[in-house]
């Protein structure tokens, strides 16, 4: 198996031709009828109606009755959690981490290995192709490189983020101390996966994001320290912020200042710097986030879940907030399917706003949103110069009748569908709706087999 993240192929073509529509995303939100690509060594160097593209290429994927949108991005999961879906149905989110740390603490290496390949198999078959993921218990034997591997595998973009807890119960924190670690370990981790797996460079397959889990499970000390780290390698930062009303309460009782007062007194706003959930903001502090340039991934189906409330996603638009979407969980979703959970944000953000949040904008939520907030500029839109990672869906399902005369809203307004076709780097994925790189049936049995150890 060659390491994750570097791939090193002779050059190739591929003609993706015949879409029906083919979604760019590019700055005039361009959609072309019977659209293409010509794509060669995984970038594409071509985009245009079919006929104008060239008529030859080393590969060939006819999408006629397709339509094609940028790969979808995802910028908040914990994948480990696919361990223990349908758990703690009716808490909210304090009760329902203190029900589950305890599972948790179970976890191996193994665990971690099979939950992300589960995990990033059925985000690839949701037409997602990079997601990040936010993995901060590292109990027993689990390592970062579990689900580095796993995404290596099954041929996904990945941004792992190594996430931490510090601040145990006994020192006034929520998780049991049996899962937090100690700081001076956390910190020259981190140091240690940055400098062994993060790459820079444009269509990058791997990089590695500074983490702490939240406001109430690390320290002052440990925030202002993982920010310092972070900028030291130029890497991205990330962390839950303003999730929850009693998140909010434990910051002005511990700290005496609000969830978004806290992250900026401990150097953590930024364009480097993106926020899982910010649901409880106030006009005047999604004023800070879009002047801080600080980014927020909107996680709408686990905030459904939990109860946690209603992140304010079309004000963070209006005020050019970086804003994508997250699946979460998933143990608070209960699923990986992120076309699903652009549909729930374009429907949730009309419950709030009780106005019209643009169909099409919830896609870019989804794609160009979420690369932004990833902080890429080579994916989340179909255009010269951007890596070929696209989705396409089949619009001869029964979920699409009757929706024929705008297949792009279809995507969003209809019951959604699992990819037919979804690349990376212009690789097969998914093919004909079945993950290419992994075999499905044994994986789903190997990881209940690991889910029924966990839980029992
Ligand atoms: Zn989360």
């Amino acid at each position: 198996m060659l390491p994750p993240g570097r791939y090193h192929r002779h050059v190739s073509t591929l003609l993706v031709t015949n879409a029906t529509v083919l979604v760019t995303m590019d700055e005039h939100r361009t959609e072309i009828p019977d659209g293409g690509m010509f794509i060669r060594d995984g970038w594409i160097e071509q985009i245009g109606p079919s006929p104008e593209l060239p008529a030859v290429a080393d590969s060939v994927l006819n999408l006629a009755g397709h339509v094609v949108i940028p790969g979808l991005v995802n910028t908040h999961h914990h994948l480990y959690q696919t361990l223990t879906r349908a758990y703690a149905q009716d808490a909210e989110l304090f009760e329902w981490l203190t029900t589950l740390y305890p599972v948790w603490a179970k976890l191996t290496s193994a665990d971690v290995n099979v939950s992300a390949r589960l995990g990033l198999t059925e985000l690839a078959m949701s037409g997602c192709t990079t997601s990040s993921d936010h993995l901060y218990l590292f109990p027993n034997d689990a390592r970062l490189e579990d689900e580095i591997e796993a995404a290596a595998q099954v041929g996904v973009r990945f941004h792992a983020a190594r996430g931490s807890m510090s601040l145990g119960e006994s020192d006034g924190g929520l998780p049991p101390d049996s899962v937090v670690e100690d700081e001076a370990a956390i910190l020259e981790d981190t140091r240690r996966v940055i400098e062994r797996f993060h790459d820079p460079a444009p269509g990058s397959m791997l990089r590695v994001v500074v983490a702490p889990c939240s406001p109430f499970s690390v320290t002052q000390d440990l925030m202002r320290e993982s920010a310092a780290l972070a900028r030291e390698y130029g890497v991205t930062l990330h962390t839950h912020l303003a999730e929850t009303i009693d998140e909010e309460s434990f910051c002005v009782e511990r700290f005496g200042m609000p969830p978004l007062a806290y992250a900026e007194s401990v150097d953590w706003v930024g364009s480097d710097v993106w926020f899982a959930h910010a649901v409880h903001m106030s006009e005047a502090e999604i004023a800070r986030m879009a002047d801080t340039d600080t980014g927020a991934a909107h996680c709408p189906a686990s905030n459904m879940r939990l109860g946690s409330g209603i992140a304010p996603v079309a004000e963070y638009r209006e005020a050019n907030v970086r804003v994508g979407l997250g699946v979460d969980g998933s143990a608070s979703n209960d699923g990986s399917d992120l076309l699903r959970e652009a549909r729930q944000a374009l429907l949730l953000a009309r419950v709030r706003r009780q106005g019209m949040m643009p169909v099409r904008a919830a896609l870019e939520l989804a794609t160009l949103g979420g690369a932004r907030v990833l902080g890429r500029d080579d994916v989340g839109s179909l255009a010269p110069g951007k890596v070929a990672d696209f989705a396409a869906f089949d619009l001869s399902r029964i979920e699409y009748a009757g929706a024929q005369h705008d297949p792009v809203a279809a995507l969003l307004l209809c019951a959604t569908t699992r990819a037919a076709y979804t690349y990376v780097h212009g690789r097969p994925v998914v093919s004909g709706g079945r993950p290419v790189n992994v075999e499905l049936e044994p994986l789903i049995e190997e990881h209940n087999k690991a889910a029924a150890r966990l839980l029992a």
